[in-house]
């Protein structure tokens, strides 16, 4: 039992993925080549070791694009919201100047409205007075 647990560790095995199927697999980088336990091919222990390395350099990778995507999607997210948020705002301030101005258009068009029937009713009486018009 104890002799067992000793050539374990002896033998120093090492995560690998098979070549053929993709099953993880513990090989032990001393030797050339072993067998798949899963799907019985013999593959270039290197080579399950190197893939392993790839597999797992590429789940890291994975996770840490992952989590900094979702960390942009949730900046962009917040970013969008805020832009809304201020576009809003922002219309709902234009609108309140448009009705501002349309107030003073209003405003300004009355007066102006007053004062041409103001003058067009003295050029109607001066015109009534001369007999201009009858
Ligand atoms: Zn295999």
């Amino acid at each position: 039992m104890s002799s067992e647990i000793h050539s374990e560790e002896k033998t120093n095995l090492v995560p690998a993925v098979c070549t053929q199927c993709g099953a993880a697999l513990e090989v032990d980088p001393s030797q050339e080549a072993a067998v798949c336990k899963y799907c019985g091919t013999a593959f270039i222990v290197e080579k399950a070791i190197h893939n392993y390395n790839i597999q797992h350099a590429t789940i890291e990778h994975a996770d840490n694009v992952t989590v900094d995507m979702s960390g942009t999607v949730k900046s962009v997210l917040n970013y969008m919201g805020e832009q809304s948020k201020e576009r809003r705002a922002f219309r709902r301030e234009e609108r309140r100047e448009e009705r501002e101005h349309e107030k003073v258009f209003v405003g300004t068009f009355f007066k102006y409205f007053a004062i041409l029937s103001g003058v067009s009713m003295v050029i109607w009486l001066i015109g009534q007075a001369l007999g201009l018009f009858s």
